[in-house]
């Protein structure tokens, strides 16, 4: 019964975007604007696919609302190749989301999750298949080294995973992005996860299996620049921690308690004075009081607006993505 409902909701989320039936390997790319590095990528990954799995491999690209020439360099690339396949997102939906709809359409025993603009090693993916043969289920690429990056880009990413591993309940492993080998079972977990607000990674972390780290040098980019500024940053960093705890309403909780204390306190001192001298106190603390609780107040409520939201959003059940055309290798679909 629970299978079944689980092949539903599956069949569901997919349907009608995946083909039926399986290959050994599927590598899944979400890309946005990623026209100077489609060639290259091609070039270096189907190689690697062929040696791993000769034959029974397809290549997944997202091409996530690019407003380059992106999506007519993968309509061409799955012309030429039976086991490209391309999907057009009717729009840009954000990273995580052109993630999850290759998630959703790929249909390998063994799904690989690697970024277009090779800033992860292909070539990593035999020593991955490997640990997957010693019978780990995700084997999961930990940086080591950032090549090409600002400065800025590194300090913001550390203090991204340290402020996150505080924050939530689950462990989720450092420095490591979405460059990663899983299995069926696992891919099938995700997909059955509903929610709109997806943190690809943390959702990995949670649904547990045998899991493994493989160090890695990260390259520069290739070509092109970061999608990521700061914005984005943050704004996944939120869908990270309210996708997976809710600690922030219980520090609003305790925020209130402690600043309930402070006022006790202070309380006391004002009736101490007023019984020695007869008089209340001046003006400016007052006004100090007012601002701190009325601030404190605004950012509690802030915390309270950002789970409501997404409460509000995740109950609409709209569909995560839209697919414009999905374009398959050899079937001219
Ligand atoms: N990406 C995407 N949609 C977006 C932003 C990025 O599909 O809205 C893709 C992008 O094409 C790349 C991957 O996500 O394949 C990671 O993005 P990027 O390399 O810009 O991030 P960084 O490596 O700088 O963290
Ligand atoms: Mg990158």
């Amino acid at each position: 019964m629970l299978q079944d409902l689980q092949d539903w909701q599956i069949e569901g989320a997919v349907a009608p975007w995946r083909k039926p039936g399986r290959v050994g390997l599927s590598v899944v790319i979400p890309c946005y604007n990623e026209a100077p590095v489609i060639d290259a990528l091609l070039a270096r990954l189907e190689p690697v696919c062929e040696a791993a799995s000769p034959g029974d491999y397809e290549i997944v690209l997202v091409n996530d609302g690019s407003t380059d020439g992106t999506w007519s360099l993968i309509d061409a690339h799955a012309a030429r190749s039976a086991h490209v396949v391309g999907v057009d997102l009717a729009r840009n939906h954000g990273h995580q989301l052109a993630l999850t709809c290759g998630l959703q359409v790929c249909r390998g025993d063994l799904v690989l999750v690697i970024d277009a603009d090779l800033q992860d090693p292909p070539e990593l993916l035999p020593q991955m298949m490997r640990l997957v043969r010693e019978g780990y289920d995700v084997v999961y690429g930990q940086r080591v080294a950032r090549e090409g990056e600002t400065l800025f880009k590194k300090a913001s990413a550390a203090l991204f995973y340290r402020v996150l591993e505080k924050m939530i309940d689950i462990a989720i492993p450092r420095d490591a992005g979405d460059f990663r080998l899983m299995t069926r079972p696992v891919v099938d977990a995700l997909n059955a996860m509903p929610e709109r607000f997806r943190f690809v990674r943390g959702m990995v972390s949670w649904v547990g299996f045998r899991q493994v780290a493989i160090p890695y040098h990260r390259e520069a980019r290739f070509a092109g620049e970061t999608h990521y500024p700061l914005s984005k940053m943050l704004a996944l960093a939120f869908d990270a921690v309210t996708s997976f705890s809710v600690k922030p309403l219980r520090m609003a909780s305790l925020c209130g308690v402690l600043f309930g204390m402070a006022g006790l306190a202070l309380l006391g001192w004002v009736l101490a004075v007023w019984l020695q001298h007869g008089t209340v106190s001046g003006w400016t603390s007052m006004i100090g009081v007012s601002l701190i609780m009325g601030s404190v107040q605004l950012i509690v409520l802030g915390v309270f607006g950002e789970y409501l939201g997404r409460m509000y959003i995740e109950t609409k059940g709209r569909p995560m993505y839209i697919v414009r055309e999905v374009r398959r290798g050899g079937d001219g679909r």
